[in-house]
């Protein structure tokens, strides 16, 4: 589905992704990890196109994403969004909130895209608040919505960036129960995540970006249990 091949990027003279290409394939949830700063959300917005890159290319299914000629509104249908915090426009109600890229990027009628979210909101346990306005849920709902809004246009990927790293511990387990029902239905993920045990559980694959290059690349097992290099177990020793 997504497909890395050798992105750079800097920011002045300071170099974050020097050379990464990984693969996310249809179905899988791919947990990108390393230390903060380290590049995940820059990696994160450049496959949402927020950040242009320098160099390589990024391909979703047979489209090259950075080739300057791609419809980016098409692309980002093809791709949902979360966020860490500010997800929701706190002057518009849940089905608004949902509906918004809808109607305005993607033309969708008013029928069609209340349709849809309603259905979404419903498979949530959200329809009730369908009304309700941002500062009425709870950080956890919230995400919830946020997670229900990316969904709209069924994307082939859905982008989530440390999504319960703002959230009271105690709302954390809903929006990850919900990511581990996401992924029993088939979606495809890609997520950065703080949540090792998390990672460990519900993920296929994890990604560790150390240095601006790819550390380690395998199943949660050989990377988090099993790597022997000292770097790597010295990272997830902080979180035992
Ligand atoms: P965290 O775990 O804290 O979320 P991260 O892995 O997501 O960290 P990034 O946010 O991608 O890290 O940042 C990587 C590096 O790029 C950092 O050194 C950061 O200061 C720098 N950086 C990110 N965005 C910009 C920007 N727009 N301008 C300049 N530097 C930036
Ligand atoms: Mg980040």
């Amino acid at each position: 589905v997504l497909r890395l091949d050798g992105i750079r990027k800097s920011f002045g003279a300071t170099q974050v992704l020097k050379g990464i290409s990984f693969e996310v394939r249809r179905h899988e949830v791919v947990a990108l990890l390393g230390p903060s700063g380290s590049g995940k959300s820059t990696l994160m917005k450049c496959v949402n196109l927020l950040e242009r890159v320098d160099d390589g290319q990024i391909w979703l299914g047979d489209t090259d994403i950075t080739d300057p000629r791609a419809d980016q509104d098409k692309l980002r249908a093809r791709i949902g969004v979360v966020f860490q915090q500010f997800n929701l426009f706190p002057h518009m109600s849940v089905i608004k909130n949902v509906t918004l890229a809808a109607r305005k990027v993607h033309h969708w009628s008013k029928d069609r895209a209340e349709s849809r979210a309603l259905e979404l909101l419903d498979r949530i346990g959200m329809r009730a608040k369908a009304g309700a306005y941002p500062d009425q849920l709870s950080g956890g709902q919230q995400q919830r919505v946020a997670i229900a809004r990316a969904l709209m246009t069924d994307p082939e990927l859905l982008l989530l960036d440390e999504i319960t790293s703002a959230l009271d511990p105690m709302l954390v387990g809903e929006v990850l129960t919900m990511v581990a029902e996401l992924k029993s239905q088939g979606t495809t993920i890609l997520m950065a995540t703080h949540e090792m045990s998390f990672a460990h559980d519900a993920a296929d694959r994890v990604v560790l970006l150390r240095g601006g290059v790819i550390a380690e690349n395998g199943t949660p097992r050989e990377v988090m249990d099993e790597s022997q290099d000292p770097q790597t177990k010295e990272f997830f020793s902080h979180f035992r």
